[in-house]
């Protein structure tokens, strides 16, 4: 890690895990002392194991978060969950705008701003993603994607300490593919100069993290490369070893 930020590493659970889930996390409980001189440990689980986990977590190193909120505190949408039930069940942070949501569910940079707002209403972290799919990639588009996504997905008051940026290019997503050291460093710089130019000296502190395909394997090289704040892991996030392993090469 180069750069004074303390990295975050952040697991998301996606839709995977049930009650039996439980002994994965204590173990991760159990090993996250040893890192916890390293990096933050956050883990996402699913909705419904947010409340217990976050009973186990309390006064533990690793903090548990949420992977998307309604807009809204309350009200007629049925089978969503309000920001301020998610920070009531313990989580302390919310994922929006995974590309998978973006996706599945046709979700707007507007509306993903108006989530990190939500989040924000509720007291906890807003963790922001971005990225571009193949075929912008194939067509250089990469920056015009990135600067449009940012400059309508991020709220306005956006703080170090109340917004993360998750920089996941879509085509790196379940793949085992990423993108080269030298291609992070470029891009990372470049969401940093955004971040900096509309925020000043928060955006200078801010988090940005890297997701797509992070493992054990991959995670110190990632983790090197300036302006990397730590990561984002999906499926290499459901081992306790894998977690643990990854937030070791910080
Ligand atoms: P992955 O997912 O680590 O399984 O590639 C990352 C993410 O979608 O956050």
């Amino acid at each position: 890690m180069t750069d004074a930020i303390r990295p975050l590493i952040a697991g998301n659970w996606k839709m995977n895990g049930l009650k039996a889930s439980a002994a994965e996390f204590d173990a991760m409980l159990t090993g996250a002392a040893a890192v916890a001189a390293k990096a933050d440990l956050l883990v996402c689980p699913p909705a419904t194991l947010i409340a217990a986990f976050a009973a186990k977590a309390a006064g533990k190193t690793v903090a548990v978060g949420a992977q998307d909120c309604h807009p809204k505190a309350s009200g007629a949408h049925t089978g969503d969950i309000a920001a301020e039930m998610l920070a009531d069940a313990g989580a302390s942070a919310i994922i929006v705008g995974h590309s998978e949501r973006r996706a599945d569910h046709g979700e707007s940079d507007d509306l993903v701003r108006q989530k990190a707002e939500a989040a924000w209403r509720a007291g906890v972290i807003a963790i922001v993603c971005v990225g571009e799919t193949q075929g912008q990639r194939d067509a250089g588009q990469t920056l015009d994607i990135l600067r449009g996504q940012l400059s309508l997905s991020l709220p306005g008051g956006s703080k170090a300490d109340n917004l993360v940026v998750a920089y996941e290019p879509v085509w790196a997503i379940g793949t085992g593919l990423t993108p080269t050291a030298k291609d992070v460093e470029q891009i990372h710089g470049f969401i940093r100069e955004l971040l900096i130019s509309r925020f000043s000296d928060e955006g200078a502190k801010m988090r940005i993290l890297y997701g797509g395909s992070v493992k054990p394997s991959n995670a110190a090289e990632l983790m090197a490369v300036k302006n990397v704040n730590g990561a984002l892991v999906g499926g290499a996030s459901l081992k306790a070893a894998d977690f643990l392993a990854i937030a070791k090469g910080c």
